[in-house]
């Protein structure tokens, strides 16, 4: 390799009081000193998350491509994803009727094969005759002529051999050969808009390696780094960034050369270290052991509308051991849709209320939360307690006097929204905080929301309905124990789901008013409130599906007015929204919960919770705009009662391919962890954790689903260090406290919690 100039080499930079300096450039050395970066620069790169030399090493290719031995032309077969190296002899802007195509041909001897990109007018005086261009791409073959195709590859302009002296020595390594060909090739990202293309972190990040301070500090353990076998941190960085010659492509692709491994597993071992010691710090505060009495289980039987499934006898079991425990509880309840998770949460409410603590339940929206409040109230209140619902749209003075039941402890059971966690609401006694759908809120928000007991540590118990694929909660929600309600409550029929497209919405309709006309209830869904106002959506909340494409789109208000008139003519038709005034909300859930609206037009407000057992139907338009868990959870709705449940999902438009994957596991599948496993999958761990609302770590170079392995090595290795494995020495031990203080506040911003 061409690195590893040693000793101190000296960078220019300037100090905050503006004169100049010379320092050696190290990991922490802010970006904005590198050679070639600037502020503007500096900016761009923010924005990807790069402020540190550091940073910029993380910021690994996305791809590899094999210009030591690349294919030739001639060798190219249709059908495969291809790079290959060859020079332009000629391209052409054709203007059909509907999109411009540059086209272009690139040759190499006597074989030559034909490149086109679609509305490529950008490209138009890109290329010159003569030139040696680098593609990548899907080779095809033109089903009439046979001619070999690549359509839209990404490429690269190469210098020209006799160029090379030219361009700046960076660009070359030591060795005298060029960074971009003849060799294996690290394909980056660009940044700022393109302006920073992949070439031009290709010489930045290579100008940093070969200039980078040695050695470089090394935060992992000898013993473990030999144990496991895991190249040093340096060597890792060069060898992910520059692969030598002789790493097998099968392995870059797959991220498992040993350069990536050892970054994947530093990456995983800190973040596991820091769940471990949140975990141990958690088990050694003070919480509350509630006394599960007679009166207690008395009370649960006297309140207990149905037979509790065996699923919720096991997982309640398991929570009021928790709670008689002296440590405070920390558990994560999954359960798909209808499981009956709030049953569970009322039994553990009341357990807490009969020992004479408060009980706060926290939900994502107001319509959540007021539904969790009419159910306690029709459940609980039988037995005596205040219970109090507090969400944001309410008045001031009503607000003022809820909080005031509160501080007083007159009000056993809080239910609500965000208000709950609001600094003016001061608790009396705080036994249990109870919060649902989870991925809706940050993980510091849980805490803050904890951290309004006074003596004691709370019990929390966390719900949600989008089951995480279990090895995934235990690593990554490891600070919390897990049950599963893994049975849904007897007496459910399935539901029978398809797909059409909106051509047969007169079918669906008419469909819907038989169902109605029988007696039943129906929802119909939009992913917008109004058209065209784009800040309209309703999407998850800025979570999931609704990249803001531009097609008209049906919006519930217009829908509802013109179903109502029209269709549904004579049915009573409601409509539901985000935008409705809170007390409107409450009166339309109210009537449909009543029967009193057949049809309910809404958006996804009705996602999580709303539970009226006679609605069996639900028409979902432009299904193709939502989240596969959203949509789940919103045919959850759906089939809680006894009659056959209808879903249909009207395509009003094209969907992509992914769109199509989503639509067709709903019509295939109704089992929730199953669903959870393809949207993780699909919508990779970022979105589908939705990183920063859930509270999982943004990763920077490990992948939670595709290092699955690597991560319970890391969980296995990082309990070992914290327990004080005796091979690390205590300057090594200090070492990976210091970097986890450092890197891990920096990144996961997790480890200042508790
Ligand atoms: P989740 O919150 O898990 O989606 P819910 O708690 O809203 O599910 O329960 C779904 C429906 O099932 C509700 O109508 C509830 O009353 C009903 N239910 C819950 N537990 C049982 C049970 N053990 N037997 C019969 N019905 C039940
Ligand atoms: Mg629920």
């Amino acid at each position: 390799m061409g690195f590893g100039v040693h000793g101190a080499v000296k960078i220019l930079a300037v100090t905050s009081t503006g004169e100049l300096k010379r320092q050696p450039l190290r990991l922490e050395t802010e970006i904005k000193y590198l050679k070639g970066v600037g502020p503007r620069v500096a900016e761009m790169l923010a924005a990807k998350g790069i402020q540190k030399v550091e940073d910029l090493l993380y910021y690994l290719p996305f791809r590899y491509e094999d210009r030591a031995n690349p294919k030739t032309i001639g060798e190219l077969r249709a059908g495969e994803m291809a790079s290959v190296i060859g020079e332009v002899r000629g391209s052409a802007l054709l203007r059909t009727k509907s999109i411009p195509i540059f086209e272009m041909t690139v040759g190499s001897g006597r074989a030559s094969l034909k490149c086109m990109w679609f509305r490529g007018t950008y490209l138009k005086d890109r290329f010159k005759a003569g030139q040696t261009v680098a593609l990548f791409g899907k080779v095809e073959a033109n089903h009439m002529t046979g001619k070999l195709t690549i359509m839209n590859p990404q490429f690269e302009i190469l210098a020209k051999p006799d160029d090379l002296e030219a361009t700046e020595a960076s660009n070359k390594d030591p060795l005298g050969s060029s960074l971009e060909m003849g060799r294996i090739v690290p394909i980056y990202e660009t940044a700022g808009s393109q302006k920073l293309t992949s070439n031009w972190f290709r010489k930045t990040v290579h100008f940093a390696l070969t200039n980078l301070e040695r050695p470089v500090a090394e935060p992992l353990p000898k013993s473990l780094r030999e144990r496991l076998l895991l190249l040093d941190r340096a060597e890792a960085f060069e060898r992910a960034h520059f692969p030598p010659a002789e790493t097998s492509m099968l392995q870059l692709l797959g991220r498992n050369t040993p350069a990536h491994m050892r970054l994947i597993f530093e990456e995983f071992f800190f973040l596991e270290i820091g769940l471990e010691l949140k975990r141990q710090r958690m088990r050694a505060r003070r919480g509350i052991s509630f006394a599960l009495t007679g009166q207690v289980r008395e009370a649960i039987k006297r309140f207990l509308p149905f037979r509790p499934t065996n699923a919720q006898k096991k997982v309640l079991g398991e929570i009021a051991k928790d709670m008689q425990a002296a440590t405070p509880m920390r558990r994560l309840l999954q359960g798909d849709v209808g499981s009956g998770k709030t049953l569970v949460a009322l039994e553990a409410a009341t357990i807490a209320i009969e020992n004479g603590y408060q009980v706060a339940l926290m939900a994502p929206t107001e319509i959540l939360a007021t539904q969790h409040y009419l159910s306690a109230r029709r459940m609980l209140e039988p037995l005596g307690y205040r219970i109090v619902l507090l969400t944001g749209s309410l008045e001031q003075d009503r607000k003022r006097e809820i909080r005031r039941h509160i501080s007083q402890g007159s009000a056993q059971l809080v239910i609500g929204t965000h208000a709950l966690i609001e600094d003016k609401v001061e608790f009396d006694k705080i036994g249990l905080v109870i919060v649902d759908e989870q991925h809706r809120f940050g993980v510091m928000q849980r805490f803050r929301l904890m951290k309004k007991d006074t003596d004691a540590e709370p019990d929390t118990l966390v719900m949600t309905a989008t089951p995480i694929p279990r090895t995934l909660a235990l690593t990554l929600y490891g600070d919390l124990d897990a049950s599963t309600l893994d049975e849904l409550p007897p007496g459910r029929t399935t539901i029978t789901t398809r797909r059409v497209t909106e051509e047969r919405a007169q079918e669906v309709w008419a469909f819907v008013r038989k169902q109605v006309e029988a007696g039943h209830q129906a929802y119909i869904v939009y992913p917008v409130i109004e058209a065209s106002k784009g800040d309209q959506s309703e999407l998850g909340l800025g979570m999931e599906g609704g990249k803001a494409e531009k097609a008209p789109l049906k919006a519930a208000v217009k829908m509802y007015d013109e179903l109502r008139r029209g269709v549904f003519k004579g049915l009573r038709v409601g409509l539901l929204h985000g935008r409705l005034p809170a007390d409107e909300k409450e009166i339309v859930m109210a009537r449909f919960q009543r029967g009193e609206i057949q049809v309910l037009v809404s958006t996804t407000v009705i996602e999580v919770g709303v539970d009226v057992a006679n609605a069996n139907v639900m028409v979902i338009e432009h299904c193709e705009r939502f989240g596969l868990s959203q949509l789940h959870q919103l045919r959850g709705r759906i089939g809680r009662g006894t009659a056959k449940s209808y879903c249909v999902l009207v395509t009003g438009g094209k969907a992509t391919e992914e769109g199509d994957r989503r639509l067709e596991a709903m019509v295939r599948t109704q089992n929730g962890f199953e669903i959870a496993e393809l949207d993780l999958e699909l919508r990779g761990p970022g979105e589908f954790f939705g990183t920063r609302q859930a509270g999982a770590p943004e990763l920077r170079v490990a992948n939670i689903l595709r290092d699955r392995k690597v991560l319970e090595l890391a969980k296995q290795e990082a309990e070992r260090f914290v327990a004080g494995d005796a091979a690390v020495s205590a300057e090594e031990r200090k070492a990976v406290m210091e970097h986890l203080k450092t890197h891990w506040q920096r990144r996961y911003g997790l480890v200042e919690v508790g």
